[in-house]
Order: structure tokens, then sequence, then C-alpha cells
């Protein structure tokens, strides 16, 4: 046993209660009192990572800076950088890089236990949920502890209580409980209190049947927190002390914000700090610190923007906007350091091909393009029409990854003539493959955790507008990707006006490119969202930004542009 303090965190009646923003809000009250916080996320889905799931059906799939060598079985190693995107709001919160093994899924445990099953490490026993995927599950949580430490350490259960997939981590997690002994763990669960418009009444019912739920598995929560679009009045904090067998100090609310960073701040209003350090006896001889304090002024800065500006956001997973949950928070923290708010406009990329007259109206709305990630050829020549417009109005434009592959796809049909130029991700037969596969890609069979992952080096040229933003010859962002810009037909295009401003080591790589004589048009093949922060905005989306203001009040009239 270590000396670390688990807070359980589960979640009741829906999904999509905002959790992970509960769970890095809790992080952040113990983080306020000088505590060292970890977090961990449990998902129930079969999948080893979610690397391989559509972001319309999951949403962002977060990178990690390190690549993690899984090796559930002597033998098998299996890379994994890609994780769960509450692991974005985590770091974003916690200001912390999160370790890849701090995702825990149903894949991976069960994947351990069968092929250890198949190297003969359980001989002549029956392999069962209880005990062989719950010691597992405890043993994944335990190592976090053991290896990192951490005074308190958070563990997310994905989906609701009652799915037949999260039964064997809530089982382990009684468990878990009873085995650490009492003041070690706290159990905080996160439900709906819906709002009925007819009546205009806030209902509990859902909040006492789920935690009924809980209690049939052997649970017992020491917080709830109701998830609703207001403040939880006091008839209603306690209905649910009653009836859910919590005191009314531990029924806390969760309303709707419109800054997420908010939420902690709501939390310690209303004591959920000292009552949880309470339940774990950590005494009191902690008192909030100066990094409380800290987050208090940070959330001036994001209550009073200045002025406002809008982003068109061009892409084929816009119908859900959690796909693209660390771009737009990027964006936000780039915003509020520029002393703007900023709008984003999701915008559907298929729907430009069907009426390119809709793009032109929509794009000439907008003050800047963020063109998105992406993989796949629906809607990408939309994409690609994006790129062109962005190019020939001359518009403040950042691609992204696939946004930067589409920029230079854009470049070379519309600045060097190469009218049938593709991606062969798109077109595998174009005659001029201005993107192609890496090399090392090439050999690539199996999906799961195959692509570039990870951070590396990059290296920048001095005098371009990336060495503007970064303000440093080299630098390290997160990367996932299988396909490049091509040097051969890079290097071409330098003869028309493109610059090469990034590379790796070997030069071979090309990481990022910017348009010459235009105001600001800039794509990179990495994804600095990921390591953008509240208080430490992403410096290239810093700059993105602060051009869009520059172009937008004094340019905006400047034939030169
Ligand atoms: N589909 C592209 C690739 O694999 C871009 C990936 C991305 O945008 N993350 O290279």
């Amino acid at each position: 046993m270590t000396e670390t303090r688990y807070v359980f965190i589960t979640g009741g009646v829906v999904s999509g209660l905002g959790k992970g923003v509960v769970t890095a809000s809790i992080g952040k009250l113990f983080q306020f009192r000088g505590y060292s916080v970890d977090a961990i996320k449990i998902d129930p889905y079969l999948n080893v990572d979610p690397g391989t799931l559509n972001p319309i059906e999951h949403g962002e799939v977060f990178v990690c800076e390190k690549v993690w060598d899984f090796e559930p079985a002597p033998g098998y190693i299996f890379h994994i950088a890609e994780i769960d995107q509450d692991f974005g709001t985590y770091e974003r919160f916690l200001d912390k890089e999160m370790h890849p093994s701090n995702n825990i899924t149903s894949g991976q445990i069960y994947l351990s236990v069968i092929l250890r099953e198949r190297i003969g490490r359980y001989l002549g026993k029956t392999i069962q949920v209880i005990p062989h995927i719950t010691d597992e599950i405890k043993r994944r949580i335990r190592g976090v502890a053991e290896r990192n430490k951490p005074d308190i350490l958070l563990v997310e259960v994905g989906g609701t209580v009652g799915d037949i997939e999260a039964m064997p981590f809530l089982e382990a997690i009684r468990q878990f409980r009873l085995e650490e002994g009492i003041r070690r763990t706290a159990l905080v669960h996160v439900t709906l209190v819906p709002l009925l418009e007819t009546i205009g009444q806030l209902k509990t019912k859902p909040t006492q049947h789920s935690v009924k739920t809980l209690q049939s598995l052997g649970l017992q929560p020491d917080v709830i927190v109701g998830r609703a679009v207001s403040e939880l009045p006091e008839d209603i904090k306690r209905k649910i002390s009653l009836f859910c067998s919590v005191p009314l100090e531990a029924v806390v609310s969760d309303p709707d914000v419109e800054v997420v960073y908010e939420l902690p701040l709501i939390f310690e209003k209303q004591g959920l700090g000292e009552y949880l350090c309470k339940l774990l006896d950590l005494g009191r001889e902690r008192t909030l610190g100066e990094s409380y304090d800290k987050w208090r002024r940070l959330m001036d800065l994001y209550r009073n923007p200045r002025g406002r500006i809008v982003v068109g956001m061009p892409g084929k997973y816009v119908m859900i906007t959690d796909s693209y949950i660390s771009i737009n928070e990027a964006l936000r923290h780039a915003g509020a350091f520029n002393g703007v708010k900023v709008e984003i406009k999701y915008l559907d990329t298929e729907r430009f091909e069907k009426d390119p007259s809709y793009m032109e109206e929509v794009l000439e709305s907008v003050d800047g393009i963020l063109l998105t990630p992406g993989f796949g050829s629906r809607g990408v020549e939309g994409m690609i029409m994006t790129a062109e417009y962005a190019i020939k109005k001359n518009k403040p434009f950042l691609g992204i990854c696939f946004g930067a592959q589409l920029l230079f796809v854009a470049f070379s049909r519309v600045v060097m003539g190469l009218k049938k130029a593709n991606t062969t991700e798109v077109d595998p037969n174009t005659p001029h493959p201005v993107v192609d596969l890496l090399p090392e890609q090439k050999v690539v069979k199996l999906k799961g955790g195959t692509m570039r992952l990870g951070a590396h080096p990059i290296y920048i040229r001095k005098g371009t507008r990336l060495y503007e933003a970064y303000n440093k010859p080299i630098i390290y962002e997160r990367f996932r990707h299988r396909y490049h810009i091509m040097p051969e037909y890079a290097l071409k295009a330098g003869k028309h006006g493109l610059t090469i401003s990034a590379t790796d080591k070997s030069g071979r790589i090309i990481n990022a490119i910017e348009i010459e004589n235009k105001y600001w048009i800039v794509g990179v093949q990495f994804h600095p969202e990921f390591k953008s922060r509240p208080n430490r905005p992403s410096p290239i989306y810093k700059m993105f930004i602060q051009k869009i203001i520059n172009f937008k009040t004094r340019f905006k009239n400047d034939p030169k542009c």
C-alpha cells in the first residue's frame, strides 16, 4: 500500500456530463492546497486504445508527449500514445504531462489476462472476471500510484453506472476501497439533475436511481456532484442528501459555465476542497496557496475580453465539436491572451463541395480560417477548396496536420498549376502525389498505434513566421500522422513562393510550410493544440490570433494584402 489517496469518479444517468472536467477540477482543488495530483481514466470499451475510433463517434483522440511500450505479456509489445480526450482536459487543468499508461481500457485488461493465459501464467486455473480481471484492474491502478507517487490519484470511470461493460471496474473499485481501508479513498458520483421546463423544476429522481444502482454494487458515494443548468437550490440539495445518504455539505452543484476553467472555483466556493481533505484525513495544515490566487487572476483574463473575432473551422467531423476539443481550447487560450473572445464557426466541407457559392459567402464572413486535422477522403475536396480560397483571397490561415497537407495540395494546384495534385490518402493514382506515405509507413500493415506518434524535435528556420511565433530554433510538438508533404515537390514549390519553415533533424520530413507574399498562411504537420494550456497558450495559436486581430484592424483595406 502506498501513501497515495484515491478519489474515484463515477457517472450516473447519462453520458456526456463533463465528468472529465469535474475530475480535473477536483484535482485542481488539491493542487490549490499544494498536493501533487495524477489522474487515471478508465474506458470500458474493448479497443486497446482509442486511436482507431472515429472522432464523430468518440470525440477527439488525444496524443501524449511520450509513446508507451505496452507489454501485456512477455514478448508482446504495443505502442500507445493515443488516449482518451479527457487527458487533454487533465493536462490543461493540472498543467501536467500525462502518461499513456494512465488510460486503462477493457481492451488492455482483457488482452493482458488472455495473453498471459496463453503463455501459461495461470496453468491449471479457470480464468474468470473475478478475480483475474479485477486483480489486473487493481494492479494497473496501483502501478500508477507506485510509479508516480502522487499525493492524490484521481480515477475517472468512463460511461455510466449500470453499463454492463463497466461492471468489472466497479467491482474492482469496491474491492480496492475495502483493501485500502477507511479515509484512503473517496467516491464522487456525478449525475444529471434535469430541469423539467414545463413545470420549471429540477428533478432528483434519476440521481436517486443511479445512486441505488451504485449501492447495489456495494459502492456508497461520499460526494454527489449534480450537473444541472443552474446551481442546485437548497431544497434540491437536501432531497439528494436524504435519499442518497450523503451529508448535505457533500452535495455539490455543477452548473453550466461559459468558461470551463471556472469550475474549480465554483467547487471551492461550495467547500468541496476542504470536505475532500477531511474525508481523506489530510488534516487542515494545508490551506489555499498561491496557485489558487493565480487561477483566480487567470479567470479574470477569460472573463473580460475586449473584442471578438470569428474563426472558421472547416472540416469533416464538425457535427460534434468534441472532435476538435483541443483545437477549440487552444483557440480560447490564444484569444484570452490577446484580449479577445474567439467565436468558432464549424463548417461542413461536404456542403462546400455541393455549393461553392455558400463556401465563398461563409468564408468571406470569418476573420481567419483554421483547416482541421483528419483522415480519409470524405469532405476532403471541400477542405482543399477552402485552402485555395485562403490563398486566392489572402485570408489569415492556419492548417493543422491534414490541414497543412491539404494547404500544400491547394498550393500545388493553384500556384504550381498541377491541377490533379493530391494526397495519395485520397487519390492513390494521382499523377502528382504531393503528399504521400512517410517512408517507414510503406511497410506498416497493422492499424492500431502504428502512426508516427508522440513528440519529436522540430527544427525551425530563422526568419520565418513560425520562428516569429516560437522564437526558438528547436521545439518539441506532438505528431499523429502516416502521410507527409513530399520534399521533392516542396523544393519545387520554393520557386513559386512556398517556404519550408521547419523540418525534422534529417531535413527529409517537412514539419511546417508557409506562403511568402501573403499576409499569414501557415501549415504545420504537428498538433500544437495538445500542448496549449489555459495559462500558457500555444505560441503558434497565439500568433495566429494576434495576426487575425492585426489584419482585421489594420490591414483589411490595404490592397497589398
Ligand atoms: N491523414 C493524415 C495523415 O495520416 C493527417 C493526419 C492528421 O490530421 N492527424 O498523415
